[in-house]
């Protein structure tokens, strides 16, 4: 099914996340990848903990959700916020008074689960390689050259020696001499040598210090650095001191000890978050200054707590947005694209939708079935949806008892309600997307309306590796035309124009991210014209 001249794998730089969920979103639309990750293993912090129920909707579409939640259940008990002076005298907090849940639990079959990041990542490389997917650790990427055809990336590294990795790019490789001619500031060319491939595509997965947009040369806006942080991670037995008192986040509000407990395993392992009270390191190997653990225990509110520190790692929450996604056959995609401030937990599930966005239009261009101007509707949807909730992020703070300002979007529609108003969309005329509320109805551009089928699954469920048609009951002039032009047809059920804007002649049509991509809301006089013309414009083609 691939484009004959079009065979090499895509290169995915970075294999946190964004790197791994990329590499499992490109296989379930059938393309294949390579990562490559400089560490010697996934991430040894646990940082993000909060997927939305937009990343589990990815999740699910390729296959991994059961695995993800089932790495979530050590903190599935642990959901709420509680504030205090120490821990010892939190109270739990209230759930924000402007957030209708109701609209949440009908807005999406998926839930929003709390697992630690460096939980995660494991899970994501395990689901990876059961699916032959090769992830090569100790590999960095020095270089990488984009003549239009493909893309020449120089790897150093331990693992370019063995015959593993050359392998991987089904023996399209060469193995040079180590140092000459690699650009990439500090991309830390190993001892040894170094091993030119080539890729069909290149994915920069590889982080806020992204080496692929250094190459690139491309820069980045925003408001920059915003404050100055310590994350304190520290191992210790909480079980008796949070039973009862179990917690995502606690506030403590000691004027000696003032931050926020994090639960990383809601048992032993906890982070806590606080400003440059004691001398905090860049490195998470570095040894942490001794007087964190009496701080900890402070916040605690528990003199006696053995608290072992783990690390002490000063960082700058930070807004910066990249000024181009994609250039050539090079995509930037998570915290390489965007850095926001965590306060929204809304950094990496942005970039897990950026994997869900980019794989089937790779995909689609190495079918043939699209066109080579579809990578470009990549950053013209991805670039304002990302520099949005990058800003809105900026806009929130650490407090818990600080609410939103009314004038910010909708919690969760920053989750779900975004809308790609330009791209591989066609407009209807039905205006914006509410952002002060989560209203899923069907207007192209934003996530398909959720409905449960009769079987059990769920409309978001009908999506496929291509543009499928869902019409309405009585559509008979859309599903005739979708036949002669061999467009999959779905059945959405009794209650489907209602939810997606439609009358009961009218159809839309779903990406295979599950995006609306077109919609009629009635029956039009001349359906293979309209429908070839949606489909041609969803497909760049
Ligand atoms: C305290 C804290 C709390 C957070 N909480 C949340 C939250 O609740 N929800 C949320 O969504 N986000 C949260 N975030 C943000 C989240 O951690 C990041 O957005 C996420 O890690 C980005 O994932 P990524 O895969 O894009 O980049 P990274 O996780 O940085 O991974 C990039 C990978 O690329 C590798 N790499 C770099 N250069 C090269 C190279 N040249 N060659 C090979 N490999 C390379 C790196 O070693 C790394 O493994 C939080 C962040 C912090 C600091």
């Amino acid at each position: 099914m691939y484009n004959v001249h079009d065979p090499e794998p895509v290169l995915i730089v970075g294999a946190g996340l964004v790197g791994l969920t990329t590499a499992l979103a490109l296989h379930h639309h059938g393309v294949p990848a390579v990562v490559v990750e400089k560490h010697p293993g996934t991430s040894i912090q646990p940082k993000a903990r909060r997927f939305n129920f937009r990343t589990m909707e990815v999740f699910r579409a390729i296959g991994v959700a059961d695995a993800v939640y089932a790495a979530a259940e050590g903190l599935a008990a642990h959901q709420g916020m509680r504030a205090g002076r120490t821990l010892v005298e939190s109270e739990p907090l209230p759930p924000p008074p402007h957030v209708d849940y109701t609209d949440l639990l009908a807005a999406s079959p998926e839930r929003s689960c709390l697992v630690a990041q460096d939980l995660l990542e494991p899970v994501l490389l395990r689901e990876a390689r059961d699916r032959g997917i090769p992830v090569h650790f100790q590999t960095t990427l020095a270089d990488l050259a984009d003549d239009g055809t493909g893309v020449t990336a120089t790897l150093t590294g331990a693992a370019t020696t063995g015959g593993a990795l050359a392998a991987s790019f089904g023996g399209r490789s060469a193995v040079t001499p180590t140092g000459t001619g690699v650009r990439a500031p500090g991309a830390g060319a190993a001892a040894g040598s170094a091993l030119t491939v080539r890729a069909s595509y290149l994915v920069g997965a590889d982080g806020a210090h992204s080496t692929v947009r250094a190459l690139l040369g491309i820069e980045r806006s925003g408001l920059g650095v915003l404050g100055d942080a310590v994350n304190v991670y520290f191992r210790a037995d909480l079980g008796a001191l949070t039973a009862g008192r179990e917690f995502n986040i606690c506030q403590t509000e000691h004027p000696a000890a003032p931050g926020a407990f994090a639960s990383v395993d809601g048992r032993y392992r906890w982070m806590f978050m606080t400003g440059p009270l004691l001398p905090a390191a860049d490195d998470p190997t570095a040894p942490p200054d001794p007087r964190w653990a009496d701080l900890v225990r402070t916040a605690l509110g528990a003199p006696d707590v053995a608290v072992e520190v783990l690390s002490a790692l000063a960082w700058q929450p930070t807004m910066r947005v990249a000024d181009r996604f994609a250039t050539g056959r090079v995509l930037l995609a998570g915290d390489a694209a965007h850095v926001m401030t965590p306060y929204a937990a809304a950094g990496a599930n942005t970039g897990i939708q950026d994997a869900d966005n980019l794989a089937w239009k790779l995909a689609a261009i190495r079918s043939g079935t699209g066109g080579p101007e579809l990578l470009g509707t990549y950053h013209d949807e991805r670039h304002p949806v990302a520099h949005h909730v990058a800003e809105q992020s900026a806009l929130r703070t650490g407090g818990l008892r600080e609410l939103a300002p009314p004038t910010l979007d909708h919690p969760f529609a920053l989750v779900a309600g975004a809308q790609y108003t330009a791209g591989a969309v066609v407009d209807d005329g039905s205006g914006p997307q509410p952002t002060d509320r989560l209203e899923l109805s069907g207007r192209p551009g934003t996530r398909l309306p959720h409905l449960p089928l009769a079987d059990g699954r769920s409309t978001l469920d009908l999506a496929g590796t291509e543009p499928v048609l869902l019409p309405a009951p009585d559509a008979a002039g859309w599903r005739a035309a979708a036949e002669k032009l061999s467009v999959p047809v779905a059945d959405a059920g009794p209650g489907w124009p209602a939810a997606a804007g439609l009358t009961g002649d009218g159809a839309l049509l779903v990406r295979p991210d599950r995006i609306v991509g077109w919609r009629s809301r009635t029956a039009a006089d001349h359906p293979i014209r309209v429908l070839t013309s949606a489909i041609d414009a969803i497909l760049a083609r």
